[in-house]
């Protein structure tokens, strides 16, 4: 049986939220920054929601009764989960492209649709005003909640502003601010933010992570993307990103495009990766500047050293601060090219040197 816990940091959101559970709101939206734990937290919420035998207004989901015991193995009557779906049908609806992973050698590999689209909450919809199959609560997470398109978003509108009776909304976002104001307006807005860093990282040396404190600012301070992205951290990933690098002047578009195509055939690899490898690598490069030792490409010193010959520190570290920027959307960057051209051409500049 599965627990459904919230991280311990978010524990204030839980007890505000849950401590008087008869104005609990039929839409919530939880925001803040990926990696700090709102999915879990939504989860955590729609167990609780549907747990038959609560044994406090902020008690967790019992985990023992027949709506936790459904809830655990999805079968549950009474939760929709709306999210991006694996499918690789080209919508006319959508407002931007589907990217995904391309055909190679025959072998045909279903794209990720970068959006949540309007099917999807019409599905929603029948649902809900279906009835519930417990006589209890209905729950509806959306996740990532920003990934509606607008016909999508709108008709989300339309359901809450004549919200069905004992139903509750539970939209996830990490970029809550693109949501549309009349969305986020019919909602109670809960915010998580990053935990104190002697938090964080006393939580990834509890999962059993080495160098927590600098792999947790690497992440930008969120605990769970350090265990993402160090999950996704190999051999096959890393080094094709690196070996273009290996050049005296760096070409921007034909390196973009080179990612691009490794995007595209190696399935491991995923943009958040490659931009976190990059990020490394920049972070390296900047240790080495410094005549440190570098902290994670440690088999790359001879190549290491020779870019910091000519390359600026300040240039360096620059870009090393645009990559935290940039991390934050490379999950879903609206076009995945240009978002590779932008990033190359930030490295360019960072280790061309004063004379460009
Ligand atoms: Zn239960």
């Amino acid at each position: 049986m599965a627990d459904y816990k919230y991280y311990e940091w978010t524990k204030p959101q839980w007890e505000s939220l849950l401590a008087k559970p008869e104005g609990l709101h039929h839409a919530m939206l939880l925001a803040g920054p990926a990696g700090v734990g709102k999915s879990a937290f939504a989860e955590a919420l729609a167990a609780r929601l549907l747990c038959e035998k609560v044994e406090s207004p902020t008690a967790f989901a019992c985990g023992h009764c027949d709506a936790c015991h459904w809830f655990a193995t999805g079968n549950h009557p009474d939760i929709r989960k709306v999210s991006l779906e694996k499918d690789d049908e080209a919508e006319n609806e959508t407002d931007t492209e589907t990217e995904g992973k391309r055909t190679t050698g025959g072998k045909k590999t279903a794209a990720k649709a970068t959006q949540i689209r309007i099917d999807q909450i019409r599905e929603l919809e029948e649902f809900i005003f279906v009835g519930s199959h417990r006589h209890g609560n209905r729950v509806a997470v959306i996740d990532p909640a920003d990934l509606m398109n607008t016909p999508a978003a709108n008709s989300l509108l339309k359901i809450l502003e004549e919200p069905p009776s004992n139903t509750y909304f539970i939209l996830v976002s990490s970029r809550w601010r693109v949501l549309l104001p009349t969305l986020r307006s019919r909602c109670r807005q809960l915010l998580f933010a990053l935990p104190e860093q002697d938090v964080g990282v006393a939580w990834l040396a509890d999962q059993g992570v080495s160098d927590p404190k600098i792999k947790l600012s690497l992440a930008g301070g969120a605990p769970l993307r350090v265990l993402t992205l160090s999950g996704k951290e190999n051999g096959s990933t890393v080094e094709p990103v690196l070996a273009p690098l290996d050049q005296s002047a760096v070409d921007p578009l034909g390196l973009a495009a080179l990612w691009h195509s490794l995007l595209r055939s190696n399935d491991n690899l995923t943009l958040e990766s490659l931009v976190d490898t990059l990020q490394k690598w920049l972070y390296d490069l900047i240790r080495v500047k410094l005549n440190a030792h570098p902290k994670y490409m440690i088999n790359k010193m001879p190549l290491l050293s020779n870019i910091t010959k000519k390359a600026d520190l300040s240039k360096l570290t620059r870009c090393y601060g645009d990559l935290l920027k940039i991390r934050m959307v490379a999950n879903h960057p609206l076009n995945t090219l240009l978002f590779l051209e932008d990033l190359a051409a930030r490295y360019a500049t960072a280790v061309a040197g004063s004379r460009s």
